[in-house]
């Protein structure tokens, strides 16, 4: 926000100071333009500027009148984030910390396999589910991220590609609990999934959640076609509610009802993961309550070993336990893969990066 004295001569009361243009409300950038008597084509122009043709800056957006470029500076800003810091793995893994005006900060990543560019997003500044093994759960949950502020993550994202590549799938998995921020995710994901956003269908979207009934009844009210991914971690609710504390308010039945739900309205299978902690969640009697609860979906469970975090007492589980758990649930039927962890020198696990990085000098990119 800029003090009074920075005021522009075109200010007015209608429009909010310094706009963040990635929001996806198109009002303000509209009632801009028609209080200038400019034409509202200008808001199609620029919009295909952010998500087509990548601008870095209003600067970029060449075929703008250079006075509308300096009018637009002074009331809206492309970027509201910077850049903390830019990791890169040898798999193609890059992975961004992302810094708000208010110094919070959340984490993103980029994935490449095959001809796959996946991005994983946060929804949230920490988070307030509490899953004990998790190092965003750590220190509780800040504030929500704002509708403008999950699309920056897409698009800071996608300008570290090459020109001629394009995102091809989204998943809400990163910092956060995606569905205690449906309110600023589901514009956002507007965004991403319209033709003139990221054309990013709702089927290549992926949103994982801990498992919050009203908000996957939204979900379902609202006609989304999104893959929905169900954080379980626990086959039985004792050993959830200890893992994954917000259980205790809501029950591993109640979570599986509301995913039957989504799944009937949407008819997209459902996965449900599951990461395995070392002695914890990872014996055979486990695997055998797991095959119980997914019998009779049509579901696919993932299973991911834990990646350690810092300073937390999780461990990987062995591969011995593995393979057992892994063939207690095959031959009971179920649709089992082990995923792949991508981005292990960079510390995928959400919420580790930015616990590691103390606040330094932003680097690197635009902005
Ligand atoms: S695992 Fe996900 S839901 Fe659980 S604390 Fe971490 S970010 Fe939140």
């Amino acid at each position: 926000m800029i003090s009074g004295r920075d005021l522009h001569p075109h200010a007015r009361d209608s429009v909010p100071l310094m706009h963040h243009l990635l929001d996806p409300n198109p009002e303000p950038l509209r009632l801009w333009l028609a209080e200038r008597q400019l034409p509202a084509y200008r808001a199609g122009q620029i919009r295909k500027w952010l998500f087509e043709r990548r601008a870095d800056s209003l600067e970029d957006m060449t075929d703008l009148p250079k006075s509308l470029r300096a009018d637009l500076a002074a009331d809206f800003r492309l970027w509201s984030s910077t850049i903390a810091r830019h990791q890169s793995s040898d798999d193609g893994t890059e992975k961004l910390l992302v810094e708000w005006p208010d110094a919070q900060r959340v984490e993103c990543v980029l994935l490449r396999d095959g001809a796959r560019r996946s991005i994983c997003i946060s929804t949230q500044v920490g988070c307030g589910m509490g899953c004990v093994f998790c190092a965003s759960g750590l220190d509780g949950v800040e504030r929500n991220l704002t509708a403008g502020e999950i699309v920056e993550q897409m698009l800071r994202l996608a300008r570290l590609l090459p020109d001629h590549e394009r995102l091809s799938h989204i998943v809400v998995m990163g910092m956060g609990e995606p569905l205690a921020n449906l309110n600023n995710l589901l514009p956002a994901l507007d965004e991403a999934s319209s033709p003139s956003g990221l054309g990013i269908s709702h089927r290549r979207i992926t949103i994982s959640t801990v498992g919050l009934p009203p908000a996957i009844d939204r979900l379902v009210e609202r006609n989304c076609q999104y893959h929905l991914a169900v954080s379980l971690h626990a086959p039985n609710d004792e050993l959830r509610n200890e893992l994954v504390p917000v259980n205790k308010n809501i029950g591993i039945e109640a979570i599986m009802a509301a995913a039957d739900r989504y799944y009937e309205a949407s008819g997209r299978r459902l996965t449900f993961e599951y990461v395995l902690l070392g002695n914890l969640n990872d014996q055979a009697e486990h695997a055998r309550q797991l095959a119980s609860l997914m019998r009779g979906r049509t579901a696919l469970l993932n299973l991911i070993p834990y990646n350690p975090v810092a300073g937390l007492p999780y461990h990987t589980p062995s591969n011995r336990c593995r393979e057992r758990f892994v063939e207690i649930l095959t031959q009971a039927g179920i649709n089992v893969q082990i995923r792949e962890r991508k981005g292990d020198q960079i510390n995928a696990a959400c919420g580790q990066l930015r616990r590691l990085t103390p606040a330094i000098t932003p680097i690197s990119l635009p902005s």
